[in-house]
């Protein structure tokens, strides 16, 4: 097949928060970079834009990446794109997960890192040998991976058209929770990219302040403390106005790397607490153990260092009464998080819960679009479904009150000098009304 161009397509989910999406589309900015010089390629955000099936010719290929909860709208995507003529390949975490039934609708499926098979795709597409579906789940070395390029850089403009610039440093998560899907998609071997290679890539895309997309940065604190005393030693000198990152408790227990990460422009752990109920300590692979006053400590420590804490709960896990809405709350206020997050168990495809869940005969008849993690999916194993539902709507409607917002921000403000309110404030309530959108989809 001649290849007139090829286009990387992120199905709609968000749309526009006051004139920008949410956050850059990273992982097709990654992949754009990996398509040969001497053929054409675009990224089409269906969060910032429309897309423009008229330019779809027979020769152009398309690549969807999509999550769960989208995936519905990548079939459309797709199928509209088909009726052009054009070749579809769909990646992604559901692909991933699912590569079965994506393969019933998508010309070629890609399962797992399509940074590593990607380039193979496109030259077999060009040479007429494209098989159905390519699987790389080698959990490669990421140096030198997907180096964003000049030409992609220009293509995307992340300060007009994005809040939120993403960013990676490291992949991959030995631990096992029992619901988790990243594990599935980058694998249990924890991988890092180079420093310099880091450092390069913001200076050349010219960011301030970035979310990390590492599925458990944090855990490299304990696993492998050189490397990060290395990154945060060479972010320290960069003019960042300050990042993110998700994390596990534990690092509370490293007082050392946690000043560094300060010096480093950090601005926020994402902890995943998980569950104040210690009865879930085995659908949590280990990392959080329900044991609140330790949770305290953690949090007091990391704030003591002038970094914000933002405390992430799931519901709905095998021990869970309806009491666990309530002690959540009790633990929320008294604790001091700088934001919060809750979600509903969601048993995605490929997870040990999902099957466990099939066995039992507990999963719901809902679509995919329901897989946004505020809708419930499933019978609970220590409540019904209803009480989950309720409990979940009344803890966030709690949270996530403009008071509630309002209380946050200010007790945030107060923990740092007055020349960082301006930006403090934008991250505590950015951070919330992201979480309080999120919520919204309960009642769409
Ligand atoms: S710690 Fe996080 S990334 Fe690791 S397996 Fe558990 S949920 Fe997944």
């Amino acid at each position: 097949m001649n290849i007139d161009k090829v286009v990387l397509v992120y199905p709609k989910r968000d749309g526009k928060i006051l004139g920008k999406a949410q956050g850059s589309p990273y992982t097709l900015m990654r992949l754009a970079s990996l398509v040969p010089d001497e053929l054409p390629v675009e990224i089409w955000d269906e969060d910032v834009a429309p897309i423009p099936y008229e330019r779809i010719t027979p020769h152009t290929v398309m690549g969807i990446t999509s999550k769960t909860l989208s995936i519905e709208r990548a079939q459309q995507i797709a199928a509209a794109t088909q009726r052009r003529g054009a070749r579809v390949v769909v990646g992604g975490t559901h692909a991933t997960l699912a590569p079965e039934e994506v393969s019933t609708w998508a010309d070629i499926t890609a399962v797992g890192e399509g940074y590593f098979t990607w380039r193979q795709i496109l030259d077999d597409i060009a040479h007429d040998r494209a098989q159905k579906m390519y699987v790389d789940e080698s959990w490669a070395n990421l140096a030198g991976v997907a180096r964003l390029t000049d030409r992609v850089l220009k293509m995307v403009d992340e300060k007009r058209d994005y809040w939120t610039p993403y960013m990676e440093i490291t992949r991959g998560c030995p631990r096992n929770c029992s619901f988790c899907t990243a594990i599935r998609v980058s694998g249990r071997i924890m991988r890092h990219r180079p420093v310099d290679e880091v450092v390069e890539e913001i200076e050349r895309r010219d960011i301030k302040r970035f979310f990390l997309t590492d599925d458990n940065f944090g855990l490299n604190f304990r696993t492998d403390p050189t490397y990060i005393e290395q990154l945060f030693r060479a972010l320290r000198k960069l003019p960042l106005n300050g990042w993110t990152n998700q994390a596990e408790m534990m690092v509370g227990d490293f007082p050392d790397l946690i000043q560094l990460s300060k010096e480093a422009h950090m601005d926020k752990f994402f902890i995943g607490f998980e569950s104040v109920n210690s009865g879930n300590k085995r659908d949590l692979g280990g990392k959080a153990k329900g044991n609140i006053a330790e949770y305290k400590r953690v949090i007091k420590t990391v704030q003591s260092y002038g970094i914000g804490v933002v405390g992430l709960f799931v519901f709905g896990l095998e021990a869970d009464t309806p009491d666990v809405f309530q002690n959540t709350w009790d633990f929320c206020k008294e604790s001091g998080l700088d934001n919060v997050s809750f979600t509903i168990m969601t048993p995605y495809p490929g997870t040990a819960a999902r099957a466990q869940y099939i066995q039992e005969g507990r999963l719901l008849d809902v679509p995919w679009s329901k897989y946004d993690t505020t809708h419930v999916t499933f019978q609970p194993a220590s409540m019904t479904a209803d009480q989950l539902r309720e409990g979940y709507d009344w803890i966030c409607r709690k949270a996530y009150s403009l008071p509630s917002i309002a209380t946050r921000g200010v007790r945030t403000l107060r923990r740092h000098p007055m020349r960082d309110a301006r930006r403090k404030l934008f991250s505590s309530f950015s951070t919330d009304f992201g979480y309080r959108r999120t919520y919204s989809y309960r009642s769409a």
